[in-house]
């Protein structure tokens, strides 16, 4: 539960982490989307101001033509309407240079010029005005009115190309501006591009990280279903061979009993070669007991069931009577030595166990030595560790073997028609492991094997 909870809390971090960087970066697009917006504005404003800068030009020289046309119309022909004309245009030029004064770009060289233009202007208008008030003294003044007329196109001279450099500048501006916005207009579709690449890019691989996360969660899900289920099914397979085990035992228990009641009867009235066949049903029925205890220890230590009890045990007598019980196992009896070499006699260890560990390394002994050979266990004490030997000068294990005859059901080439089943040292390692000790082999073909087991002191308590 508490996985889980990390596990969710860990995918809605990447969630939030992901979302947040998406909304930073339209956040970052939109402010500079805005930004650029309110460029192109501008750059829109400057636009339409110069188109009015150059209106209010044209509009001046307009009626500035149109002043000094109906000037020489009142002047030369007397049309009392061209006065009225003049006047109006007057009033227009000044008005149109008031503004374009105010329109005109601040820039120090149209701000000179315009300073001329003002000046030539208000020159140029002074003379219309003296024109004007000579001609209503007197009408015949036909040569000042010439030169009058003659000093006032000079000025336009003058005055036309001002206008004209203050219309090319003006229109530079214009096409600057006009770039300006067209570089703003690119720049604003560039970072709305990108803006929508990166949040694909981080909304695409918010997905994606999703997708993995799910993916190894659902692994992990399947993962845990399948334990769940092989967990099941040791149990199962524990529950199957404890019963199959003990339902087994009760009639071997009473075969050996039965078989032990006959023999102590039949002891009195027949030879021992008579007995043979009672020995026989006794060894078989022991080993089928043994085969039995292998398998659920097997099962139980592979399942992480194998129960370990360790008590106080006096280890000499505990192998001095596992020796006299093995002795008379199999067919052929075979004469086991034990030797203590140390001084150690008790020792914390688990009985049951124990006993699985010996006996069969030492059922093996018997199983695979020849006839008359010797076969021993030896106990000894180091340092460390509390150490049983078994060694018999049997057919041997070839060394390519050595190391897979832990495995269950593993048998080695050279066992011939040594009946087995490949169990026993399987079940060994698991309880060597259970004791936390180790165990080692020696052998080679023709000429015996040792075992050694080693269970470290610190797992016991010596005495
Ligand atoms: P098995 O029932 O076959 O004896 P084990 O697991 O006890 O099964 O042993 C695995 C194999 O290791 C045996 O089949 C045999 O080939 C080899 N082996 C074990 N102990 C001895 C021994 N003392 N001498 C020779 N070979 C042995």
């Amino acid at each position: 539960m508490n996985q889980k909870f990390t596990k969710w809390s860990l995918r809605g971090k990447w969630i939030i982490a992901g979302f947040g960087l998406t909304l930073l970066l339209m956040g970052l697009v939109t402010f500079a989307s805005f930004k650029n917006t309110t460029e192109i504005q501008q750059g829109a404003n400057r636009v339409q101001h110069t188109y009015q800068t150059l209106n209010t030009l044209t509009d001046f020289s307009a009626a500035m033509t149109a002043a000094e046309s109906a000037r020489r119309g009142y002047i030369f022909l007397g049309n009392r309407q061209d006065l009225k004309r003049y006047q109006n245009e007057v009033t227009n030029m000044q008005s149109e240079l008031r503004l374009l004064q105010k329109q005109i770009h601040p820039s120090l060289s149209q701000q000179q010029r315009f300073a001329r233009l003002d000046s030539l202007v208000n020159q140029r208008l002074a003379l219309l005005k003296q024109s004007i008030e000579l001609y209503q003294k007197d009408e015949t003044a036909l040569q000042t009115q010439n030169n009058i007329t003659e000093r006032s196109v000079k000025l336009r001279e003058e005055i036309l190309p001002i206008m004209a450099d203050i219309k090319a500048e003006e229109q530079s501006y214009l096409q600057n501006s006009l770039e300006q916005s067209d570089n703003s207009i690119r720049l604003r579709i560039l970072i709305e591009i990108l803006g929508t690449i990166l949040s694909l890019i981080v909304i695409a691989s918010l997905c994606a990280t999703l997708d993995r996360q799910w993916i190894k969660r659902e692994k992990i899900e399947s993962l845990e279903v399948s334990l769940a289920q092989e967990k099941e099914f040791s149990e199962l397979k524990i529950r199957l061979f404890s019963m199959i085990s003990h339902e087994f035992r009760t009639p071997l228990s009473i075969i050996l009993l039965s078989s032990q009641l006959l023999k102590e009867i039949l002891k009195e009235l027949v030879d021992e070669l008579q007995l043979k066949n009672l020995y026989r049903i006794q060894s078989s029925a022991k080993l089928m007991n043994h085969l039995l205890t292998d398998i659920l220890t097997l099962t139980r230590a592979e399942a992480g069931k194998l129960d370990y009890k360790p008590q106080l045990i006096n280890v000499e007598n505990f192998c001095l009577n596992l020796v006299e019980d093995l002795q008379l196992f199999g067919t052929t009896p075979h004469l086991i030595k034990f030797m203590n070499h140390g001084q150690c006699f008790r020792a914390n260890l688990d009985e049951k166990l124990l006993y699985s560990i010996l006996s069969n390394l030492l059922l093996n002994a018997i199983k695979y030595s020849f006839a008359g050979g010797k076969i021993y266990l030896i106990l000894n004490s180091e340092a460390e560790a509390i150490v049983f030997q078994v060694i018999d000068e049997g057919i041997g294990i070839p060394p390519a073997e050595q190391e897979k005859i832990y495995e269950p059901l593993y048998r080695c080439q050279n066992v011939e028609n040594i009946v087995g089943t490949g169990l026993g040292l399987a079940v060994v390692k698991k309880c060597v492991e259970r004791h936390h000790g180790e165990i080692f082999v020696e052998s080679a073909v023709g000429v015996g094997t040792t075992f050694t087991v080693k269970i470290p002191h610190k797992n016991l308590a010596l005495v």
